[in-house]
C-alpha cells in the first residue's frame, strides 16, 4: 500500500528531458486494424522533414488519436515518395556528376542503387523525427513507392487503364528541362521568374515584291531557324506603311512599333492576308528550302502585343504545334534533349539554343531581314527543381487520356467536402475542371519503370500488369526491388510470336502516378476502400489531391477520399518561407529537444489548420507554460489523493462549486467534440486550454484548497472536492491527450485508478447552466472585490466585516464569495441603504444663464426654490441646475462588477485584527514547513519565537493554528529551543517573529 500510494504522488516539476522518453514507448504504440479512415500522403524522402511536414503529420496524429479514443481504434500506415530526380540530382551530387549522360558513364546499376540507398537513409532519419514527435503510425511498415508490392501494384493499374483504352502514345510538345533532359507535364510548370531576353522584330519579305515585308515580333530567336509558316488574326486590320522606302505589314494597332515618319498606304482585314508567300530570311538553311506562308489564327494571334503577325514554328510552341496540325505544316524539330540544335541545323548545330540567340540576331541582320531589336523583361517558367529555363520540343510521351473522364471526375470531386470549404470552388474544383491529359512517361532513372514492352520488329506493344506475368514470360525471377528498376527490368526481354523481341521502352512513371496509386498500391484493396479523408497542404491541389481523383475515377468510377483539409504553411517568423538557402530554416529536431514534443505540437496545434503558421520561439514558450499548468494541476491533486489513498467514489454531496465545475466541464466535452469532428483542432485545444487555466487553475483549485487541506480522511466535503477534480482532470487528459500525447501518457499514471487507453471521456455529470452563469457573475465580483481591498491596502489574509451587495443574485454562492475575498459574510442591500444621496450645484448651468447672479441664483437653488428674483424680475432656475449623485457611506468602498454593485466594509475591529494575526502567523508557519522539506502530511512541534509584548496575543492564538499547521505542540516563547530545529526568521508587519519546527515523533 505505500509502495502505491508514494507512487501516485506526482514529484518535481515538468521537465519534458524526463518525461518523454519515459513515455516514448506507449506514445507511439498504434491502437486497431488498418481501415478506410486516413490516407497518409508521403513526403518526398528529402532526409530532413521540414517544419510544415512534421505539422503534417501532427494534425494526422491527432485526427487518428482522437478517433481512435471515440471507439474507432485505427493504425495508418505511413507513406514515403522515394522516387524521382531530387534524390537523382542528390546522388548526382555526391558523386560530382553534372549531366545525365555522367549518369550511363558511371553505370546506370550502382547509380540506381546509390539512389535506392539514399531514399532509405533520408526515409529512417525522417522517421526518427516524426516518431519523436510521437506521431504513432505503422513505422514498421511504411508504404515506399519503390518497393516491388508498390511497383507491382502500378503496373496492374497501368495495365488496367491501358486495356481500358486510357492511355495514349503521342508526339506533342511539351515543357522540357534541357538539364534534366526530360519531359515536364503541365502542372509542373508553375515556377516562372522574371528574365531579360533580346526581343527583335524582323522582316519576313513578301515572296511577289522586292521591299515589301511581313513585321513579326519575337522574344525567342532561337526559334526563327523552325519557322514554317506566319499567322494573323483575320478579325483585326491590317495595314501597309511605307518607311524609307520599304512597306511593311502589320497589325494597324501596333503602327507605333515603326517609330516616326511612316504612312500608311492602305488598310484592309487580316484574312486578306490568307495564304500569302514569303520568304524565310534565313534562306541559307537547306532544310528551309521550302514554301513559306501567311495561315489565320483567330485564337492565338492578339494585336494588342508585338506586330499583330507571329511567327509558327510547330517543334517549339504549343499553340504552333496545334496550328501547324490545322493547316498541315511541316514540323522543324531542331533541337536535342539537352536543349542544343541537331547535328543538320548546319550553322547553328550542337550550339545550346538559348545561346544561339546573339548568332541568329547577327545573321539576321547581315541578311537585311533585321528592322530592330530591343531587350524585353517577361515572366519566363523555369524547371522546378533545377531552375533552368524551361524550352519547348516535341517528344513521344504516353498519356493517360484523363480529358476523357473529366466530366465524370468533375462530379464525382463536387461531392467532396473540402476544408476550408472556400477552397471547394476556389481550387479543387477549377484545378480539376481546367486538367488536360496527364503525360505519365519521364525520361529519367530512379522511377517506377513503366511496364511497356515493344516489339523491335513490328512495333507490337504489350503492357505488363504483374510479377507473374513477367516473370512467365521471360523466364526470370525477380529478387529484390532492384530488379524491378533500370537497368535491370531493362535487360529483361522476351520473343514476339512475329520472331521479333520484345523490349522495355526506357522511362519511368511521373512521380505523381506513384503517389497517385497510394490507395491500391499501399493496401493491396481493389478496388480500395473509400478513405475518410486526406490531409495535406494547400499546394496539393494541384498535386496530390489531384492525381488521387484522376487514377481513381479513371480505374473505379469513384473519388477515393470523402473529405480534404488542405492546411497552410509554415513561415519563419517574419512570414517567409523557411528554406536551408534563406538561412531561416528551423531544425526540427534540435527545436524538439530544446522545448519537448508536447510544446511543439501545442504550437503548431493552436493554429488555425487552414491558415500559414509563423513559427516562434515565443509561442514555443507559451506552449510550454501551459504544460506547466496542467503539470502543477495533478501535482497539487496527486499530492492530496495520495495522501488520503483517495479512490473515486460517488461522493455524498457535492458543494455548489463541485457541481459548478463538473457542469463546465459538460460544456467543455459538448465544444471540443463538435470542433473535432469540424478538424478545427485550434478551438479544441483553446477550449481545453481556457477550461484548465482559467476554470480549473485560476479558480476551482483556489476555491477547493481549504477542503482539501481538511485532516480527517472521509470527511465528505473534501471527497466531493476530489470527486469533482478526480474527474475533471481524467476528462482533461483524455481530451488533451491527441495534442499532447506524452506528458497526457505520464500524468495519468498519477490520477489513482488511471486507466491509460484514453477512451473519449464517458462519464456524464448534470449541465447547470444557470449556475455556470451565476458563477461568472460571482468570479467578476471577487475579482472586483480583491480590486477594492487592493485600492484600499487591505491584504487578503486580513479579514473583513463585509461584503455588500446589489442586484446580483448570488444564492449559494456567496459563501464562496465570503471565503474568497475574506469577508465574515456577503449581504445582500438595495444599493440606495448603502449610499448618501448628494446634490452639487452646476455652476455651468447657472452661469450661462445668471452670469454675474449666479451666486444669488445658486443659493436659491440649494434651498430647493424653483424661482429667483433679481432686480425684481423673477426668473425660473431650471431643474437641472442641481445635479443629485449618490456616494457609497463613509467606510464603504464600492466596486462595479457585471453590471452590479458591490461594497466592502473596510473598517476593521480588534477581533478582525486578532484573525489578520492568525492568518499573517499561519502562512509563515506553513511557508517555513515547505523550506524545511517537510510533506504535508508530516505532524510537527512548533515553536513560536515573539517580542514579549506580543506574546499574549500569540499565545491567544496558538489552539487556533493545530489544525493548519499540523503541529502536535506550540510553544510560544522568547527563547530558542533546545535541540535540533529547522528555524526561519519572518519579519511581520510590526514585530520579528522567528519559527522553529520538528518533525513530531509518532
Ligand atoms: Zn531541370
Ligand atoms: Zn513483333
Amino acid at each position: 500500500m505505500a509502495l502505491s500510494l508514494s507512487n501516485r504522488e506526482l514529484k518535481g516539476s515538468y521537465d519534458h528531458r524526463l518525461v518523454e522518453p519515459q513515455v516514448m514507448g506507449e506514445v507511439l504504440k498504434t491502437r486497431g486494424e488498418v481501415d478506410g479512415l486516413l490516407l497518409d500522403g508521403p513526403p518526398f524522402v528529402s532526409g530532413i522533414p521540414h517544419p510544415g511536414t512534421v505539422w503534417n503529420k501532427v494534425m494526422k496524429d491527432v485526427y487518428i488519436r482522437y478517433s481512435t479514443s471515440k471507439g474507432k481504434a485505427q493504425t495508418v500506415r505511413p507513406g514515403y515518395d522515394c522516387h524521382g530526380l531530387p534524390i537523382e540530382l542528390a546522388v548526382q551530387k555526391e558523386l560530382g556528376i553534372t549531366a545525365k549522360d555522367g549518369v550511363v558513364k558511371y553505370g546506370l546499376d550502382n547509380f540506381v542503387k546509390k539512389c535506392d540507398e539514399m531514399s532509405k537513409k533520408n526515409m529512417q532519419a525522417m522517421t526518427r523525427v516524426f516518431q519523436r514527435l510521437g506521431v504513432a503510425m505503422d513505422w514498421e511498415h511504411p508504404y515506399c513507392t519503390s518497393e516491388t508490392a508498390y511497383v507491382e501494384a502500378e503496373w496492374r493499374e497501368f495495365k488496367e487503364l491501358y486495356d481500358k483504352g486510357l492511355v495514349t502514345r503521342e508526339k506533342r510538345v511539351f515543357y522540357w528541362c534541357p538539364k534534366d533532359e526530360t519531359v515536364l507535364s503541365d502542372y509542373e510548370v508553375n515556377n516562372y521568374v522574371e528574365i531579360v531576353d533580346r526581343s527583335i522584330y524582323v522582316k519576313f519579305r513578301v515572296e511577289s515584291a522586292q521591299n515589301e515585308y511581313l513585321l513579326v515580333w519575337t522574344t525567342t530567336p532561337w526559334t526563327i531557324p523552325a519557322n514554317v509558316a506566319l499567322m494573323v488574326n483575320p478579325d483585326e486590320e491590317y495595314v501597309e506603311a511605307e518607311l524609307n522606302g520599304n512597306t511593311y505589314i502589320l497589325a494597324e494597332k501596333r503602327l507605333s512599333v515603326l517609330g516616326p515618319g511612316f504612312s500608311v498606304k492602305r488598310k484592309f482585314r487580316g484574312s486578306e492576308l490568307d495564304g500569302v508567300k514569303y520568304v524565310h530570311p534565313l534562306g541559307f538553311l537547306s532544310f528551309q528550302a521550302m514554301d513559306h506562308r501567311v495561315v489565320l489564327s483567330k485564337g492565338f494571334v492578339s494585336a494588342e502585343e508585338g506586330t499583330g503577325i507571329v511567327h509558327v514554328a510547330p517543334a517549339h510552341g504549343q499553340e504552333d504545334f496545334q496550328v501547324g496540325k490545322e493547316n498541315g505544316l511541316p514540323m522543324l524539330d531542331l533541337v536535342d534533349e539537352k536543349g542544343r540544335y541537331r547535328p543538320f541545323v548546319e550553322r547553328y548545330a550542337g550550339k545550346y539554343v538559348r545561346e544561339a540567340n546573339d548568332l541568329i540576331i547577327s545573321d539576321l541582320r547581315s541578311a537585311g531581314a533585321l528592322f530592330k531589336e530591343e531587350p524585353v523583361s517577361h515572366r519566363y517558367p523555369v524547371c522546378w527543381r533545377c531552375g533552368t529555363p524551361l524550352i519547348m520540343r516535341p517528344t513521344e510521351q504516353w498519356l493517360l487520356k484523363v480529358s476523357s473522364v473529366k466530366d465524370e471526375l468533375v462530379n464525382a470531386a463536387s461531392e467532396v467536402g473540402v476544408i476550408p470549404p472556400w477552397l471547394k470552388e476556389g481550387r479543387f474544383l477549377p484545378w480539376l475542371k481546367g486538367l488536360g491529359d496527364w503525360v505519365v512517361s519521364r525520361q529519367r532513372y530512379w522511377g517506377t519503370p513503366m511496364p511497356i514492352w515493344v516489339c523491335d520488329k513490328c512495333g507490337d506493344v504489350k503492357v505488363i500488369g504483374s510479377l507473374k506475368e513477367l516473370e512467365s514470360l521471360t523466364g526470370k525471377k525477380i529478387a529484390s526491388s532492384l530488379d524491378l528498376h533500370r537497368p535491370l527490368v531493362d535487360e529483361l526481354t522476351f520473343k514476339h510470336s512475329c520472331g521479333g523481341t520484345m523490349k522495355r521502352i526506357p522511362d519511368v512513371f511521373d512521380v505523381w502516378f506513384d503517389s497517385g496509386s497510394a490507395p491500391y498500391a499501399s493496401t493491396g484493396r481493389w478496388p480500395p476502400t473509400r478513405y475518410e479523408l486526406v490531409l495535406e497542404g494547400q499546394d496539393q491541389f494541384s498535386g496530390w489531391f489531384a492525381s488521387l481523383a484522376k487514377l481513381s475515377v479513371m480505374l473505379w468510377s469513384t473519388m477515393p477520399y470523402s473529405k480534404v483539409l488542405a492546411h497552410g504553411m509554415a513561415l519563419d517568423e517574419s512570414g517567409r518561407e523557411m528554406h536551408k538557402s534563406l538561412g531561416n530554416y528551423v531544425d526540427v529536431e534540435e527545436v524538439v529537444n530544446e522545448y519537448g514534443a508536447d510544446a511543439f505540437r501545442a504550437f503548431f496545434l493552436g493554429h488555425t489548420p487552414w491558415e500559414d503558421v509563423r513559427f516562434t520561439k515565443k509561442g514555443l514558450e507559451d506552449a510550454l507554460k501551459k504544460i506547466n499548468t496542467l503539470w502543477n494541476l495533478l501535482y497539487f491533486a496527486s499530492t492530496y489523493m495520495a495522501l488520503d489513498d483517495y479512490h473515486p467514489r460517488e461522493p455524498p454531496r457535492l458543494e455548489v462549486e463541485d457541481r459548478w465545475v463538473l457542469s463546465r466541464l459538460m460544456a467543455l466535452e459538448a465544444s471540443v467534440t463538435s470542433s473535432m469532428e469540424s478538424l478545427q483542432f485550434d478551438s479544441a485545444l483553446k477550449s481545453l486550454l481556457d477550461f484548465m487555466v482559467d476554470d480549473l487553475s485560476k479558480w476551482y483549485v483556489k476555491l477547493i484548497r481549504k477542503r482539501t487541506w481538511v485532516e480527517k480522511k472521509d470527511d465528505p466535503s473534501k471527497e466531493a472536492a476530489y470527486y469533482a477534480l478526480y474527474w475533471s482532470l481524467d476528462a482533461l487528459l483524455r481530451m488533451l491527450h491527441p495534442f499532447v500525447p506524452f506528458v497526457t501518457t505520464f500524468l495519468m499514471k498519477y490520477l489513482p485508478d488511471e486507466d491509460a487507453d484514453f477512451a473519449w471521456p464517458a462519464k456524464s455529470f448534470p449541465r447547470d447552466e444557470d449556475l455556470e452563469k451565476r458563477m461568472e457573475v460571482t468570479r467578476g465580483l471577487v475579482a472586483a472585490a480583491l480590486y477594492a481591498r487592493n485600492k484600499a491596502g487591505i491584504k487578503v489574509r486580513h479579514p473583513l466585516k463585509e461584503l455588500l451587495v446589489s442586484g446580483a443574485e448570488l444564492g449559494e454562492l456567496s459563501g464562496l464569495v465570503a471565503e474568497q475575498v475574506n469577508v465574515k459574510r456577503v449581504v445582500a442591500v438595495d444599493q440606495k441603504d448603502v449610499m448618501d444621496k448628494k446634490t452639487r450645484v452646476r455652476y455651468d448651468v447657472l452661469g450661462s444663464l445668471f452670469h454675474q447672479n449666479t451666486r444669488v441664483a445658486a443659493e436659491k437653488a440649494i434651498a430647493g426654490e424653483k424661482e429667483v428674483e433679481i432686480d425684481g424680475k423673477k426668473y425660473e432656475i431650471p431643474g437641472n441646475a442641481i445635479e443629485v449623485y449618490y456616494e457609497p457611506k463613509p467606510g464603504y468602498v464600492m466596486v462595479e462588477f457585471e453590471g452590479y454593485k458591490a461594497f466592502l466594509n473596510t473598517a476593521v475591529d480588534e477581533e478582525l485584527e486578532r484573525e489578520a494575526l492568525l492568518r499573517e502567523l499561519v502562512r509563515r508557519v506553513q511557508e517555513t514547513r515547505k523550506r524545511a522539506k517537510l510533506s504535508v502530511e508530516d505532524r510537527i512541534d512548533l515553536v513560536l519565537l515573539v517580542p514579549r509584548e506580543m506574546a499574549a496575543s500569540v499565545s491567544e492564538l496558538a489552539s487556533r493554528m493545530v489544525d493548519d499547521t499540523r503541529a502536535v505542540s506550540i510553544r510560544v516563547s522568547q527563547e530558542p529551543p533546545d535541540g535540533e530545529w529547522f528555524s526561519q526568521d519572518w519579519d511581520l508587519d510590526g514585530f520579528e517573529l522567528k519559527v522553529y519546527l520538528r518533525k513530531a515523533n509518532g
